[in-house]
């Protein structure tokens, strides 16, 4: 078996490998925190911990509402690893009420291509590493243009050149698959099982003397800092304060088998466990009970505290200047899915608010030709920005009078408060 060096870095995971099943060449994947996701490890005013009877580590305030659909995209991707992710990370799937949207036959969704709008789940293949950020985490505190997952070389391992026939499911590398679960369930918001407090693994780990674990995880091929290895095996409620704890389930996909060195008692450490290669059942309950399936109207009969996490973006959510972002916001106005539109008014708020360059002319032009939805949309951003941003007279004059013109109670009132 294969030694595998785990970190839990906050909202990431990295994983190394002093073998060489997933890259090309017999490299040593370095640990190492990307740049532009240290941020995520400040902390913010969660809520913090709720006695609660869930199972397992997850977490609360950055999980998905009930009954989304998390468009998954790839950064260049192929079809054969395109095959590969949907089949494995599709395996979460029928769970619960959350499903991930793998895109269209063979290769999925490209990242790149602004058409299909914004995408939940971007999975990169070019960074360090194996990571993927926690639940909404992947929209609410990242560009939306960047990668939420990694899982590095996997495009290159995982080709039209390397298996160019024959079922690339069947034979691909087990622990690779075991890194396509894991990962997808981090993006669901599981968080580690081997931090979950229950354990106590904190307890079982050589902190002091000779043989500690900063000792153990500084050297090659981590190179962890003392205060990497506290974020990695320390409390949980040290780096991610959102936690939800209860039973834990060692036989979990987000349980690592950690090496023995660093345990007081070796293997017969509790915390020290073979690899788990599959989703458990735990697992399966976790999500099932986090992402219960109602309907659109017993959403509306939800408590106050229920409702309270069934929300729209934060208008403070990380923003792009990228060109095509407004290209994006206005697909996703479009949306048959009720939470992607709700979302896309936030974004375009935050469009119209954020940059200076934002067009808000054409796009109220754009409203006299426009479908219900695009009108909506518009109308509502610009509602809520009123004050904000500076419309011309021509506009004031063309919203003013799609207003006169509206017979759409709830839109017609939102172009009213626009040209307020
Ligand atoms: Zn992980």
């Amino acid at each position: 078996m294969s030694t595998i060096k785990m970190a839990a870095l906050g909202s990431i995971i990295f994983l190394s490998f002093t073998n060489s099943y997933a890259i090309d060449e017999k490299e040593t994947i370095m640990e190492g925190l990307p740049e532009h996701l240290i941020y995520l490890y400040t902390q913010e005013s969660f809520t913090g911990n709720e006695p609660n009877h869930q199972d397992q580590l997850v977490v609360r305030e950055r999980r998905w509402e009930p009954n989304r659909v998390l468009k998954v995209c790839m950064f260049g991707g192929n079809p054969r690893i395109a095959t590969l992710i949907r089949s494995v990370a599709g395996e979460w799937n029928g769970v619960s009420s959350v499903s991930f949207d793998f895109g269209p036959l063979p290769g999925g969704y490209n990242c790149l291509v602004s058409q299909a709008g914004f995408y939940q789940v971007r999975v990169g293949f070019s960074e360090r590493g194996y990571w993927s950020v926690l639940g909404r985490d992947s929209e609410s505190r990242l560009d939306p243009l960047v990668p939420s997952m990694n899982l590095e070389g996997f495009n290159r391992v995982y080709s039209e050149a390397r298996y160019p026939s024959g079922d690339i499911v069947s034979k691909a590398v087990a622990y690779d698959k075991a890194i396509i679960r894991h990962e997808f369930g981090h993006a669901l918001g599981l968080l580690h099982e081997h931090q979950n407090p229950s354990l106590k693994c904190q307890d079982e780990i050589i902190w002091q003397g000779k043989g500690n674990v900063y000792e153990y995880f500084a050297g090659p091929p981590n190179h962890w800092s003392a205060s990497q290895v506290q974020r990695n095996l320390g409390f949980i409620q040290d780096t991610d304060p959102d936690y939800q704890q209860g039973q834990p389930d060692p036989r979990s996909i987000m349980m690592y088998s950690l090496p023995e060195n660093i345990f007081k008692n070796g293997k017969s450490s509790k915390c020290y466990v073979a690899v788990n290669y599959n989703i458990s059942n735990k697992d399966k309950q976790i999500i099932a009970s986090i992402y219960p399936t109602i309907s659109q109207t017993q959403v509306a009969q939800l408590s106050a505290d229920e409702q309270s996490k069934i929300k729209a973006l934060p208008l403070s959510m990380a923003y792009s200047e990228s060109k095509d972002i407004r290209h994006r916001i206005l697909a996703d106005l479009e949306s048959n899915d009720d939470y992607v539109r709700r979302d896309a008014r936030v974004r375009l708020t935050n469009y119209l608010q954020s940059d200076p360059k934002a067009d808000v002319s054409s796009l109220v032009q754009q409203m006299q030709v426009a479908s219900y939805r695009y009108k909506l949309g518009v109308a509502v951003a610009l509602a809520k920005s009123s004050g904000k941003i500076n419309l011309d007279t021509q506009t004031r004059e063309n919203l003013a009078k799609l207003a006169m013109r509206e017979r759409d109670s709830t839109l017609k009132a939102n172009l009213e408060s626009a040209v307020k």
